[in-house]
């Protein structure tokens, strides 16, 4: 094909979206996302104050109960559907990392920005991080650093041992699985006083809180006095997963946030 010829294709079949395969918009050729899928993402609303999980009819919430005191606040942005599911696969295992800017987009259109905190990316264990090649929660952390203006730093936190999969565990197992798999160097001097700067955690998904909970109790012992945490996705609760329409693709009974990929 001549350089002309090729020109024409690109004019004439724009992008594919990773989660449709449709084309995106002529006005956003490279685009990564069609803006029907971004629309379809659905924001997590508000519920528990520490961890943001919709709370049960009565009684308090059972999602953040058994996390360590230090890990004060988890937020996430849009529930674990399966356009996120598809986004997250792809800057997971298609090498996909420009996507991390569009997942950032979202973060910091539903997510209140901190004052201030060092933005902290979960670590990989070091297998899986050479069998990738780079973390998604870096590239994630790294995109929202910039649309927040805030500090990320790298080198705080790191994965002690290698765990497995945390995939086909249950929630006791995963518990046992990531406790006591990281380490943490001690905080700057500002990170050491009570209104201090805190560390946010970025984690691409949110299940348990099994993760976020070992790595808070890690910063915790090595003198950080404040740790949250933000997940682009959460994994969708028993009772929205179960109930009729939920994950079809056309249901928009639930917000979603029609989020813009232009700016
Ligand atoms: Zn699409
Ligand atoms: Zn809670």
């Amino acid at each position: 094909m001549t350089g002309a010829l090729r020109a024409l294709a690109r004019f004439l079949l724009p992008n594919a979206c990773v989660v449709c395969e449709g084309a995106v918009e002529r006005r956003h050729p490279d685009a990564l996302v069609c803006r029907p899928c971004l629309a379809r993402l659905r924001r997590v609303p508000r519920g528990c104050h520490r961890c943001q999980q919709p709370l049960p009819p009565v009684g308090p919430c059972r999602y953040c109960a058994s996390w360590p005191d230090e890990l004060a606040s988890v937020r996430s942005a849009v529930w674990l559907g399966a356009e996120a599911r598809e986004l997250i696969h792809h800057l997971k295992y298609e090498g996909y990392t420009a996507l991390g800017a569009v997942l950032a987009g979202v973060v910091v259109r539903t997510v209140p920005r901190p004052d201030q905190a060092f933005l902290v990316p979960v670590p990989l264990g070091s297998r899986r991080a050479r069998e990738r090649g780079y973390n998604q929660a870096e590239v994630l952390a790294a995109a929202l650093a910039v649309r927040w203006r805030l500090p990320l730093v790298t080198h705080t936190l790191r994965r002690v041992r290698d765990t497995r999969s945390q995939t086909a565990l249950t929630p006791e197992q995963r518990g046992a699985n990531v406790a006591a798999a990281f380490a943490a160097a001690s905080p700057p001097p500002q990170a050491r006083k009570p209104h201090g700067p805190p560390v946010i955690l970025v984690d691409d998904v949110l299940t348990t809180g099994a993760t976020l909970a070992a790595a808070a109790a890690a910063l915790a012992d090595a003198g950080w006095l404040r740790v949250g945490a933000v997940t682009f996705a959460r994994a969708l609760p028993y009772a929205l997963r179960a109930g009729r329409g939920w994950g079809v693709r056309d249901d928009r009974r639930e917000s979603s946030i029609g989020v813009g990929i232009s700016d």
